[in-house]
């Protein structure tokens, strides 16, 4: 249920109110807008009068919420939620860039690539240090000494990091990764998720495989629900029976989850469609759709990479893409 309060509501008037609510049993979520304050009700509101509510001279409208996400739901906070990594934005019109290559390989690997997607304006570094493979026999990723990797070239080149926790007992190394990444076979990893949720680092939440836009907002749900509001969601591409891209990239997921969500929603065309070529282009349609940032997979020596290799841009061609997502957003400005 959700209380829309009038603009001249003073704060007496909804402290009583909240008071009232959550002497209920309600939890109160108070989201103070620029026009309007909007109080959303969790626990069981269906004892709750919603005609006594209305009533109240200070009270606007009173809506009962269906969707089974509350948190995640834009009409619980109306406003576009903006999430903070040190100095970077996402979201409510800030734009980033993630970029860097599928798993860290080595130190001058990681370092090369970081040099040189900073400078082609990327925002954030991405690397995997737990990688989950399909084939058992496949490179895992460097682990811990991964992790370190990133530490030293977010020292160097003063880019925050994110990678990709597998497993809620790696927690703990996790302290120096500044954006925990939940991927998209562990999107509903219910256990994982209330564990990154219990944390206050921001979280990228990429789709599962063959998930539902709903079911990816129940997931953020999960992490919000324990506390954790700075949520990012990623479209990657859903399995479908084309053959010809790795995945297929849902485009309308983005207008879709900004009618019904706040969080920041960003696009992996990497992962989305397994080819260079094809990064691109759809990165750039992601810009025009309104994502809030692109993760994209760089990597100094594609032919050579331990993971992805096929599906990543060289430094030089991310520079290219940069260059043209910078047109893309000034033609939509
Ligand atoms: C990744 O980002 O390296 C990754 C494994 O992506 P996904 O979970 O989308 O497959
Ligand atoms: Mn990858």
């Amino acid at each position: 249920m959700i209380t829309i309060l009038k603009k001249n509501a003073t704060k007496q008037q909804r402290d009583d109110l909240i008071q009232w609510l959550e002497a209920r049993g309600l939890e109160v979520h108070v989201s103070e807008g620029e026009y309007q304050t909007v109080l959303g009700l969790v626990g069981d509101t269906s004892q709750i009068d919603e005609g006594l509510i209305d009533s109240l001279d200070f009270v606007e409208q009173v809506t009962r919420v269906t969707e089974v996400y509350k948190e995640a739901s834009r009409k619980f906070h109306p406003e576009d939620t903006v999430v903070s990594i040190g100095d970077v934005r996402i979201g409510g019109g800030n734009f980033a860039m993630i970029a860097g290559p599928c798993s860290v390989e080595s130190e001058k690997q990681i370092l090369e690539v970081a040099r040189s997607v900073s400078l082609a304006g990327a925002a954030l570094l991405r690397g995997g240090a737990f990688k989950p493979r399909t084939s058992p026999y496949d490179f895992q990723g460097m682990k811990a000494e991964g992790l370190e990797l990133l530490r030293k070239a977010k020292e160097e080149t003063g880019m925050p990091i994110v990678s990709e926790i597998i497993n809620v007992n790696h927690l703990p190394l996790f302290e120096n990764v500044d954006v925990i990444q939940i991927g998209a076979r562990n999107m509903q990893n219910f256990e994982l998720l209330k564990a990154v949720g219990r944390t206050s680092k921001p979280v990228l939440l990429k789709r599962g495989l063959g998930s539902t836009l709903k079911e990816l907002l129940m997931s953020a749900e999960y992490i919000m629900s324990e506390g954790n509001k700075n949520v990012i969601l990623c479209e990657r591409g859903i399995r479908t029976f084309e053959k010809y891209t790795r995945n297929t990239l849902d485009l309308s997921a983005i207008p879709v989850l900004r009618e019904h969500t706040h969080l920041p929603i960003i696009v992996d065309p990497s992962h989305a469609t397994g080819k260079a070529s094809l990064v691109e282009p759809m990165a750039l349609a992601a810009v025009a759709a309104g994502a809030d940032g692109l993760m994209i997979e760089v990597h100094n020596d594609p032919e050579r990479a331990l993971c992805d290799g096929a599906q990543s841009l060289t430094p030089a061609q991310f520079a290219k893409l940069s260059a043209k997502v910078a047109k893309v957003r000034e033609a939509l400005a």
